[in-house]
């Protein structure tokens, strides 16, 4: 008899959890509150991207002048004027729901058991199913925790919660406001800064840390600040917020120097946060706290026994990349195909322009543990396609171990870095010197010959 698998929640980590399960020849059951997809397909990942898509759209038009043989700039600026947020908002929402569909086709051809509810664990092989009509009970052999994070929202701005708009429900504001301020320079708020000033909206991004991005290599947070005050971002970096007021529709942010920021919205973008409440997992012996549940092996995803975690939960790394593979090791672990995850080797990247990304470790992370580093580094402002894009912004910096050559790591700036940056995720896994790295011949033109030229110096 195959096993019974319980997955609760169909995000980025439960979702792949589920349909490996059930290849593997288990029993399988989701439980999901909300929509298939989680955070990541209708309060994350997709509708940001989908968004930023829209703008990309509106900057094009912006800078069409410089190839037309007239003034086009009455007719840009009509074009401009037309920009319509609901349609922009409903086309995300398109993107998403297709997407979302599809899961919920894949679960129907594994032949998974697809529970609409919220659920919380009664014991340690039993969770209760709860929705509108009724409550079920449902056992397992084994359950993977995929329930994901909600959004953070600290003192001063939890007491004026109901107005301001967190990292999820910003995607629901119903009309572009003139002035917005976005708190967190990590990568939603740098994503939604970008996204923003595209559409036309006076931007100020407050940040606590002395840069933007903090936990990315020093060059990227400088390169991505500088392209935001280019576009006309205010950037106001170590700066707290004291205290938050509404007066009549405006809301008023005190920063730690004393400078009070007036503006129509706030988005207040400064993590994400575990809140396993309603789930119950005291009734199956797990503790938890808000950076997610305690005792997760990151390498086996095992929790306890029969009990494993996917995803932001685990608190390991919060990306839906990482969340997917945990899905798909933890599965395979529960099915006896033993299988291991590496939480050095998760490609991160930031979708503003120019677009960031790295994997590994950053020059400075390497020199912090002691290693004798060699860094070589080349500018997209020599690289064709970039030129050729009119986008010289950006380099590639390439961290290998000095002795042996071993690949450490990367950071990249430039087009398309999200999708460049996965031939260093390779090059990383398969345990590459720079030497084999620099066999690789890439396309001409293109923006991943920055990589050989970085290697050639
Ligand atoms: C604005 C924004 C942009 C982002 N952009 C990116 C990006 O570009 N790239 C990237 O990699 N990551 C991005 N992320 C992060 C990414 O969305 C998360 O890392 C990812 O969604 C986590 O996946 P998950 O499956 O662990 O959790 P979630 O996506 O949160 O899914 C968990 C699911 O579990 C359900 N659930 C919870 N509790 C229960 C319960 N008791 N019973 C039943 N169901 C339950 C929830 O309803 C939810 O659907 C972004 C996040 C935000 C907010």
């Amino acid at each position: 008899m195959s096993i019974k698998v319980l997955v609760i929640g169909a995000g980025p980590a439960g979702y792949p959890a589920a349909l490996t399960a059930a290849k593997l020849g288990a029993q399988v059951t989701v439980v999901e509150q909300a929509l298939a997809g989680g955070v990541c397909l209708h309060s994350g990942c997709i509708p940001s991207k989908s968004l930023l898509e829209a703008a990309h759209r509106f900057d094009a038009v912006r800078g069409i002048g410089t190839l037309c043989q007239n003034d086009v700039q009455p007719q840009t600026q009509a074009i401009l004027k037309e920009l319509s947020w609901p349609k922009i908002q409903q086309r995300q929402l398109n993107v998403s729901n297709k997407l979302a569909a599809g899961i919920l086709s894949l679960f129907r051809m594994a032949k998974i058991n697809y529970m609409q509810g919220m659920a919380s664990f009664k014991d340690e092989h039993t969770v209760t199913v709860t929705n509108k009509d009724q409550t079920q009970e449902v056992t397992f052999d084994y359950v993977i925790i995929a329930s994901g994070t909600t959004a953070f929202i600290p003192a001063p701005f939890d007491k004026i919660r109901s107005a301001i708009y967190d990292n999820s429900t910003v995607f629901k504001m119903p009309a572009l406001p003139q002035k917005m301020v976005i708190v967190g320079g990590g990568a939603i708020g740098c994503e939604f800064a970008t996204l923003m000033s595209s559409l036309g909206v006076a931007v100020t991004l407050v940040e606590m840390q002395p840069r933007l991005l903090p936990n990315m290599d020093e060059n990227i947070s400088r390169l991505v600040g500088q392209s935001l005050q280019k576009r006309g971002v205010t950037l106001l970096l170590g700066q707290s917020t004291t205290d938050a007021r509404v007066e009549g529709d405006k809301k008023i942010l005190t920063l730690q120097n004393g400078t009070e920021l007036e503006t129509d919205e706030v988005l207040v973008a400064i993590g994400r946060q575990c809140d396993m409440t309603p789930l119950h997992p005291e009734n199956a012996g797990l503790s938890w706290n808000r950076k997610g549940l305690q005792g997760v092996n990151s390498q086996t995803l095992q929790v306890k026994d029969h009990i494993y975690a996917a995803g932001d939960v685990t608190g390991l790394t919060l990306l839906a990349h990482a969340g997917t593979r945990q899905g798909v090791v933890a599965a395979h672990n529960i099915c006896g195909k033993p299988m291991t995850y590496n939480n050095d080797l998760v490609p991160n990247a930031v979708y503003t322009v120019p677009e960031v990304a790295g994997v590994g470790l950053t020059r400075a992370q390497a020199q912090a543990r002691g290693l004798d580093v060699k860094v070589q580094k080349a500018f997209m402002m020599a690289n064709g396609r970039a030129l050729t894009m009119d986008a010289p912004e950006g380099f590639v910096e390439i961290v290998s171990d000095k002795a042996s050559g071993k690949l450490l790591g990367a950071v990249l700036a430039g087009p398309n870095a999200s999708e460049i940056i996965s031939a260093f995720t390779v090059a990383l896994e398969a345990g590459f010197t720079t030497e084999q790295l620099s066999q690789v011949i890439f396309p001409h033109p293109a923006v991943s010959e920055a990589i050989g030229d970085a290697l050639a110096k």
